[in-house]
């Protein structure tokens, strides 16, 4: 059965529980695509016909205002309930809901206009920066504007058929653009034979000798990596990731409801730890949530909360497969077992940019601040 997001929404409550009808549906097409060379089409197909692929955008173009600052909790939950179905389908759709907050925020009135009507009509967006070293992606003039070089670990590539990417121009900076390409074009994931998310698709695209229209352009140059939006985004990743250390956690607690197990005081112990990551994640999101929302008050604040979470979120991942493991024991690592896929998933999408420098920059923060370390986000 096809649940429909209501565009007029009586409450937030009845949103998100049509939102998770619609992702379970979803999740559920999208099953047993743990293979390479797989891609969630039908799984997509359906966030587009409920609406979530629309849903990000204002009301006034169609969307139900999910990415509005008012609405943070929403979409923070949108984004687990999608990561805990699959975190092959929820890093897909963050990186839609991320190309078109960027769209909404940077581009120009007429592009915000077309740019929703595409993503009314269905195109998949993504954002995909990152790139080759050497060989990342430029923007040249000459007798108009032309890319050479390619992205890298883009995700749905060769099903994204909107991505924002950013590319070099003449004078060193970085310009987003979003592109419109056919299916299947440019594309080649040949090398994403990947411990897990294999069914993202994530491969890398080479553009050179593309004729761009100016049109494409999103912003100024270097908007892209303006702060505090640019680093304040990644508590939505945090919140997808925070869905999949959910699902390997309940792969756990059903192993031992289902083998009787659950008495061994051991066996107590490391549930109620991984009780605590996961919990402990879903807090350190929901403030980095309201911090990265609010973070027009506290610039520096919000990074560095949101960089601490990030932290905190890749720990209780980890500590979370690792009681898991530990106490499914080997019939965890078999293929079929329900721990097994979510645990290659979690563990691969884990892996995020730079880790080292966001909890250094967090820290930093924390050692310069005036006051004490308890005052610094107790507005949160
Ligand atoms: C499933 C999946 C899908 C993805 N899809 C996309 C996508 O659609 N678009 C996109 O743009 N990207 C995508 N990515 C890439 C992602 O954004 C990151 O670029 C990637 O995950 C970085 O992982 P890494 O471990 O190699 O990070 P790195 O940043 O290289 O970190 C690896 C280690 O090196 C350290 N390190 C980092 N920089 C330095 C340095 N200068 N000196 C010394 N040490 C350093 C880090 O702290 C860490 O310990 C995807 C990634 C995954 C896993």
């Amino acid at each position: 059965m096809l649940a429909t997001l209501d565009p007029t929404p009586a409450s937030p409550s009845s949103f998100l529980a049509e939102a998770e009808a619609a992702v379970a549906h979803a999740t559920s097409l999208g099953a047993n695509l743990d293979r390479h060379d797989a891609f969630p089409t039908e799984a997509i197909g359906h966030l587009r016909e409920s609406g979530l692929l629309k849903a990000p955008l204002p009301v006034a173009l169609g969307g139900i205002g999910l990415c509005e600052r008012d609405q943070v909790a929403a979409l923070r939950e949108v984004l687990f309930l999608v990561g805990r179905g699959s975190l092959a389908l929820g890093r897909l759709y963050e990186g839609h809901v991320n190309a078109l907050a960027l769209m909404i925020r940077y581009g120009s009135a007429t592009t915000r206009e077309r740019l929703a009507g595409e993503a009314r009509d269905g195109h998949l967006f993504g954002v995909w920066n990152t790139e080759p070293d050497p060989g990342g992606l430029s923007l040249t003039h000459d007798d108009g504007l032309r890319l050479e070089g390619a992205k890298s670990y883009a995700s749905g590539a060769g099903h994204v058929t909107r991505p924002l990417v950013t590319a070099r121009t003449e004078d060193g900076r970085r310009l987003m653009l979003v592109v419109p390409l056919e299916p299947g074009t440019r594309a080649d994931t040949t090398a994403w034979r990947a411990h897990g998310m294999r069914a993202t698709a994530t491969g890398t695209l080479a553009f050179s000798g593309m004729r761009i229209d100016a049109d494409a352009v999103i912003g100024a140059p270097d908007d892209y990596f303006r702060q505090p939006i640019f680093s304040c985004g990644a508590w939505r990743f945090l919140a997808v990731q925070c869905g999949g250390i959910a699902a390997v956690f309940e792969a756990h607690r059903a192993h031992l409801l289902k083998t009787g197990r659950g008495g061994d005081p051991h066996q107590r112990a490391r549930l109620g730890a991984a009780a605590t990551a996961v919990e402990t994640a879903r807090l350190f999101v929901a403030r980095a949530a309201t911090a990265a929302a609010g973070a027009e008050a506290d610039p520096e604040g919000a990074v560095a909360y949101v960089n601490l979470a990030r932290g905190a979120v890749e720990r209780a991942g980890l500590d979370v497969i690792e009681l898991a493991q530990r106490s499914v024991g080997l019939s965890g690592f078999l293929e079929g077992h329900p721990l097994e896929r979510r645990v290659r998933d979690l563990a691969t999408y884990l892996r995020q940019p730079a880790p080292d420098y966001a909890l250094a920059q967090a820290a930093g923060h924390i050692l310069d601040a005036p006051g004490p370390f308890h005052a610094l986000w107790q507005n949160l």
